[in-house]
């Protein structure tokens, strides 16, 4: 059952949520409360339908994360142009690199085998702030949790990233005077919008920034961040909740950001013994929440999904064969030079040359 509400164009709410949904009974009603001893609060969800969803979310940036094992391509990059990890063969599977894969299996290559660094980029530095002011405002009593106090947390955020990673100051260097300012103001607007679609006030995650992972019985290893995980203290239900800097996507286009989430429902799952009641995506850039309710059924396929595609990708691994697939989102990739689609050739495949040094290695007797 897919949801989609737009309450963006409203007020700031206070304790009021007006949703919107599709194919939900109107009226019904879910409760999300504090965990353990914590201060107790509620959200009240009804629907109606009004679709609305607004074109797609920009080329990976939104700064979500998906763990140090992920590789480049996570966030903003080194943008150094060097290689500063050695190449090295997948070993476990995040949303965002099976994302990759299903997009193109190339650019998969050349960001989990090659780890080619990325240049920085503005969106996924915002993405990066934005999460971090979501995150620590539940640091704050519940009544603190404001639109003013967030707003005011983001530019020590930015300052905070930019210690972590000075070469993300290389992003305002050769902008005209004010753009760190503005660029500033539009993390302002995505957190302040953020205040229209839920109310912090009336939560209290039981996880932020949570890093799961879990091993199949397969063997395959899943791993990812989960933005935020709210437990019903009455019923133990789970809520996983996603912020998205970008605009929600159109629900021809809505299957990718949900297979994410399921990701999760299945980690979960395999973790606590119990599937997710809620999957909620908050689209910052659009002003809308986009929920879906799993089944043991959807998580189930999810699983086959995911390991037919670690199969093509290990085959792609042992063979070399990583093949470009052309799609608009090229517009976003660092890597168009080296790209076969654009007129350039990718750098030798190192794990064949890894393989053939193996060799050698035994021939010469060497263990
Ligand atoms: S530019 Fe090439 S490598 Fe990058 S996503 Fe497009 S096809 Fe894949």
């Amino acid at each position: 059952m897919l949801l989609l509400r737009s309450p963006g164009h409203l007020p700031h709410r206070q304790g009021v949520d007006r949703a919107v949904s599709r194919g939900l009974p109107a009226g019904r009603r879910c409760q999300w409360q504090a965990v353990g001893s914590s201060p107790m609060g509620t959200e009240t969800e009804s629907g109606t339908d009004t679709g609305g969803a607004t074109g797609t979310e920009t080329g990976g940036a939104t700064g979500t994360g998906s763990g140090p094992a992920a590789g480049p391509g996570t966030g903003a990059g080194t943008g150094t142009g060097a290689v500063t990890v050695p190449p090295r063969p997948p070993t476990s599977l995040s949303p965002s690199r099976a994302a990759d894969f299903m997009r193109c299996p190339l650019l998969y290559r050349l960001r989990v085998i090659d780890r080619l660094p990325e240049k920085p980029s503005e969106a996924a530095a915002k993405g990066t702030v934005v999460h971090a002011v979501l995150e620590r405002l539940f640091d704050a009593p519940a009544a603190e949790r404001t639109p003013a106090r967030a707003t005011g947390m983001v530019e020590a955020e930015w300052e905070r990233l930019l210690a972590a990673r000075p070469e993300l100051g290389a992003l305002f260097q050769a902008a005209e005077p004010g753009a760190l300012a503005t660029w500033l103001d539009s993390a302002r607007s995505l957190v302040e919008r953020w205040f229209a679609l839920e109310d912090p006030t009336r939560l209290e995650p039981a996880e932020r920034e949570m890093y799961v992972e879990t091993v199949l019985e397969s063997g395959l290893t899943l791993r990812g961040y989960v933005d935020r995980l709210d437990v019903a203290p009455a019923t133990g239900d789970l809520r996983v909740v996603d912020y998205k800097t970008g605009k929600a996507p159109r629900p021809e286009y809505a299957d990718e950001p949900l297979f994410q989430m399921k990701f999760y429902a299945l980690v979960l799952w395999r973790l606590r013994g119990i599937v997710p009641r809620r999957l909620q995506l908050v689209y910052l850039g659009s002003g809308d929440v986009l929920t879906y309710d799993p089944t043991p059924g959807d998580l189930l396929n999810t699983e086959r999904k995911l390991l037919a595609l670690w199969r093509a990708i290990s085959e792609a691994t042992a063979t070399g064969d990583w093949r470009p697939r052309r799609t608009p989102l090229c517009g976003w990739c660092d890597h168009q030079a080296l790209c076969p689609e654009f007129g350039g050739t990718p750098p030798p495949y190192p794990l064949v040359r890894m393989a053939e040094a193996a060799e050698a290695v035994g021939q010469n007797g060497a263990v």
